[in-house]
């Protein structure tokens, strides 16, 4: 399927109310409690095309959301693509120039290189050094469960575990060329105890995806202790009031095209998980791609065509 085959359900809504903000970066508001806590951050729109953390964050803008401690910031980041987000075109808003999570790498942020994305990044980069717990509303292309990741970092799994939603936890890299924001280096750091999460909600476009997003922020909200019970219980969906102990699962394996004759074996969606090792599930070109291991998970298939894509990742079981 391509990204016409996904019927655009959601409405992506009007971000220019909080172009100004207050805190001389546009698309960034900071809440104040006054109060002694973390400085916690929620971001939509890291991808254009990604419109579920704006409907997020739209949301808990109009119902008037305050931090009862510490400091809340809501930031809408890559704001130029998603700007041309256009329903007839759904996927084409991704980014301007380049992908906005592949460029937190110290090399790049201090060099010369000018890119929209860059731009952006080095304008918002003071208030990430800044941030203690964030959150990185993202979405999918398939029909996919969704989905947390983290670096797989002990203070991280910690955290996550409090914030468990949604159900699955997924806990390591899996292989990305340069560097995801969750994965830039005061946030991938053991000696402090900062914490960024990315959170898949589901297929970019579908309806169910908007209200996981709005439910991942309330209970990322609830375990940064940020904002009143009350105030989160008032806008949680009621399937996500009570959530399962969510699972937690390790990324063992990135797998990448090698050939532009990729095929799965079947439609994965994603959150598969294949019993047994040595199964295969793809060819590419002449080489078929097996399952390592038992109970093998497969996580965020990607069926666009192409050498040198980043195809899947594969998953084991947290102990
Ligand atoms: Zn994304």
């Amino acid at each position: 399927m391509s990204d016409q085959d996904y019927p655009v359900e959601l409405t992506a809504p009007d971000i220019e109310p909080y172009r100004e903000g207050n805190t001389g970066v546009e698309f960034v508001t900071t809440y104040d409690s006054g109060a002694p806590g973390p400085h916690v951050m929620i971001n939509a729109v890291t991808h254009g095309n990604e419109i579920c953390g704006a409907i997020a964050l739209d949301t808990l803008f109009k119902a008037g959301l305050r931090p009862e401690r510490g400091k809340l910031s809501l930031g809408f980041v890559n704001h130029m693509a998603y700007a041309r987000f256009d329903p007839a075109d759904p996927g084409a808003s991704r980014f301007v120039d380049e992908d906005f999570n592949r460029v937190w790498v110290e090399d790049r942020l201090d060099g010369p290189e000018d890119t929209a994305e860059l731009r952006r990044a080095r304008e918002l980069r003071p208030i990430f050094d800044s941030v203690d717990l964030l959150l990185d509303i993202h979405s999918m292309g398939t029909y996919s469960k969704a989905l947390m990741i983290n670096n797989g970092l002990e203070k991280e799994r910690a955290f996550v575990r409090e914030v468990n939603f949604p159900a699955y936890i997924m806990c390591g890299p899996g292989h990305v060329v340069g560097k995801r924001l969750i994965e830039y280096t005061p946030f991938n750091d053991t000696a402090n105890n900062k914490v960024a999460l990315l959170v898949e909600c589901g297929q970019h476009w579908a309806a169910a995806t908007g209200t996981a997003a709005l439910d991942t922020a309330l209970h990322f909200l609830r375990a940064a202790e940020t904002v009143s019970s009350a105030f989160i219980d008032a806008h949680l969906s009621e399937a996500a009031r009570t959530p399962p102990k969510a699972v937690m699962w390790d990324v063992t394996d990135g797998i990448t095209s090698a050939t532009d004759d990729f095929r799965f074996v079947e439609p994965y969606i994603g959150m598969e998980v294949i019993a047994k090792a040595g199964t295969v599930i793809a060819h590419d070109g002449g080489a078929e791609i097996v399952t390592p291991y038992d109970d093998c998970l497969l996580m965020m298939p990607n069926h666009r065509p192409g050498a040198n894509v980043r195809k899947l990742r594969l998953c084991r079981r947290s102990a």
